[in-house]
């Protein structure tokens, strides 16, 4: 198939020390069973709670941890069992962001020098004039001063050096760029900025991002589809127009009452889940949702729902789906 990236029942299991458990091996599923793609120059966000196994995605498809189970294919090319060898080429095709960028970036390399780095690396850039002209076009492209290519990385505020940590992801040229909590860090303006610059970059380059984060409002202004993981899977995955106007999982309804909207006059109801996020040790059997979930019943508990289709492009694993119309609380007018 076409697609840029391809992550086909992706596994991530942890082994735990066997002290704990009377001998007996353990493992934490952090990802169990997990499958999507991103096309080119899209944007797939990936939301849910701390701990439901999004950033662990984000490192299997960066191929920084192998995957216990499943592929990942990147331009056609399957990447999870390649050798390091194998994989430094390919390592240029799908670059991140992380929420600290500055845990990437060495505190005793100067800009210019640590943008550059990639380009050498992937031999980017046949001359010094070259690597010049594309050390600033980057600067302008990420909004900084190209005076800023001469500074120290402690010298730049927290959304400055976002930028510098985007730049020199753009540095290697990748057709794909994962964001993990990218903007959680930042303060709410800044946040928006950062926001709208990835986006706008998206469009000018063409590129794919996997943008990895907890909040929903977040994505909501620069994403084309989301996926919404809870406890290793995914349980809805549809456009954005489809997960905010017509959520199908009461989870992603769960998220989104806490997205404000700028309608005073159509507040959304505020559901509060009650308990926290069960161990992905022992996660609960039927849906992995059903003790927090505000509309379980008896098959629930017994029978794990199945991502499906609910309408075109759009899936989601919830039994609620099963029924007419008019027996489900998800297409009810419950939902203001
Ligand atoms: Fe809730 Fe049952 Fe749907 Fe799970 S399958 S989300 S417990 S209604
Ligand atoms: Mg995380």
């Amino acid at each position: 198939s076409a697609s840029l990236l391809e992550v086909n029942d992706l596994e991530m299991h942890f082994p735990l020390g066997r002290g704990l458990f009377g001998g007996v091996r353990r493992f934490v599923y952090a990802v169990d069973g997990l499958s999507f793609r991103v096309e080119r120059g899209e944007t797939l966000s990936i939301v849910g709670e701390s701990g439901c196994g999004k950033s662990t995605v984000g490192r299997a498809v960066l191929r920084l941890l192998k995957p216990t189970a499943g592929q990942v294919v990147l331009g056609g090319v399957r990447i999870d069992d390649m050798s390091s060898g194998a994989l430094r080429p390919m390592r240029r095709r799908i670059q991140v962001v992380f929420q600290d960028p500055f845990s990437s970036l060495n505190p005793r390399i100067r800009v210019r020098d640590a943008l550059a780095e990639p380009m050498n690396n992937f031999g980017l850039a046949k001359s010094r004039a070259e690597r010049d002209r594309k050390l600033n076009a980057l600067m302008d492209k990420v909004g900084l001063p190209r005076e800023a290519l001469g500074r120290w990385p402690h010298e730049f505020s927290g959304g400055q050096r976002q930028r510098i940590g985007i730049a020199r992801a753009l540095a290697a040229e990748p057709d794909i760029i994962v964001c993990d909590e990218a903007v959680s860090a930042l303060d709410v303006s800044v946040k928006a900025q950062i926001v709208n610059l990835l986006g706008d970059l998206q469009q000018e380059l063409g590129l794919a991002l996997l943008f990895i984060s907890h909040d929903l409002a977040i994505v909501e202004h620069m994403t084309h589809r989301v996926a919404v993981m809870y406890l290793g899977k995914i349980v809805e995955i549809g456009t954005k127009r489809q997960i905010f106007a017509r959520p199908r999982h009461p989870y992603t309804e769960t998220l989104l009452s806490a997205v404000p909207v700028p309608d005073p006059d159509a507040p959304r109801r505020r559901i509060i889940l009650k308990g926290d996020v069960p161990s992905p040790i022992n996660p609960p059997r039927g849906c992995r949702f059903h003790t927090r979930c505000p509309y379980a019943f008896d098959r629930c508990r017994t029978e794990e729902p199945r991502l499906r289709e609910v309408e075109r492009g759009h899936e989601a694993a919830c039994h609620l789906n099963d029924r007419p119309a008019e027996d489900n609380p998800l297409l009810s007018g419950a939902r203001a």
